[in-house]
């Protein structure tokens, strides 16, 4: 029978972790902190933002919130960065994603340090998690895989397919299946026959941005189906990249959306905050 993966169990366990972990570095006199930038008034962002903040309050991070203007310049901008990296009290800085179009994304990550890069997206952690070092990896692939090893926590020798090259998840996803020892094939706009490789994988990794686009014959019975896409359709209804309905019934296991890999982003985000603030602090884990 096939499970259907329940990332929000997963995720508030992980919660409950990060709470016991943040009390205890409270006895170390380390006050977990957690930074969130957020430029414009992107409504979407402005929930995103809202979440993560309710979620460090519960689990005790404290967290502060840095609203700019959508007019705000690069240099504002890196300054604002540039004074968090120095402030003692921050142990994690979030820079909340897309930013206005005249702010260079790749920029302003750059000026983040990479130790408070809690995202994973600076390109120092992004050489670390391909050169297998220690360092903060991202949220929405490390959740990924946790809930895969939830499923089969020996991945070794598996075939591992993953839709989406972006750097935010695509990439890292590969780089964390790799390490996990599995055999990786990353696929994207441009890859041939893509239902014929999806039908060899045992685990398929969907993170593309188009709804209900991996069909039942494109996977092999029984395979762990990761769905990460969130789309939301004309009626508002929210579905990811995979037809759930159509291809529950081939696979061992599958994530739901929602409900499946969404609550770990913000899981993750918590626990790598607690990470960078004992490492800042020196402690072990
Ligand atoms: P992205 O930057 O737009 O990347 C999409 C990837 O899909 C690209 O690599 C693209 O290939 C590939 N692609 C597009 N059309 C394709 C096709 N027809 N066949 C095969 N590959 C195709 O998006 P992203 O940031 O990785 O996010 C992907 C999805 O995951 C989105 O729905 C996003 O909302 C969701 N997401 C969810 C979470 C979460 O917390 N659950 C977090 C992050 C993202 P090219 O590189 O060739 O263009």
């Amino acid at each position: 029978m096939t499970v259907i993966i329940d990332g929000k169990a997963t995720a508030d366990r992980l919660k409950t972790r990060v709470t016991g972990e943040v009390a205890a570095l409270r006895q170390h006199g380390v006050a977990v902190g957690l930074a969130v930038i957020l430029v414009g008034e992107d409504p979407a962002s402005h929930i995103y933002v809202r979440n993560k903040i309710v979620a460090c309050e519960k689990t005790g991070i404290v967290s502060s919130e840095r609203r700019l203007p959508a007019t705000v310049t690069p240099a504002e901008l890196k300054q604002v960065i540039a004074e968090l990296n120095q402030d003692p009290s921050i142990h994690g800085i979030l820079l909340q994603l897309p930013l206005p179009a005249h702010l260079d994304e790749n920029e302003m990550i750059l000026a983040i340090s990479p130790d408070k890069d809690v995202d994973g997206l600076h390109p120092v952690n992004a050489g670390r998690l391909m050169a297998g070092l220690p360092g903060m990896v991202p949220c929405t692939p490390q959740g990924s895989l946790m809930l895969i090893q939830e499923m089969q926590p020996d991945v070794t020798g598996l075939h591992a397919v993953v839709i989406g090259r972006s750097l935010l998840f695509g990439k890292p996803m590969g780089q964390l299946l790799l390490g996990a020892n599995c055999t990786v094939t990353q696929c994207h706009s441009k890859t041939r026959d893509l239902p014929g490789l999806c039908r060899q994988a045992d685990i398929l990794v969907a993170a593309v941005g188009r709804p209900q686009m991996v069909k039942a014959d494109w996977v092999k019975p029984g395979a762990i189906v990761i769905d990460v896409g969130i789309n939301r359709l004309a009626d508002k209804k929210v579905v990811g990249d995979v037809d759930f309905a159509a291809v529950s019934p081939v696979a061992g296991a599958i994530t739901p959306v929602p409900g499946g890999v969404g609550p770990m982003t913000i899981a993750c985000l918590l626990a790598n905050t607690v990470k960078a603030a004992r490492n800042q602090n020196n402690l072990p884990s």
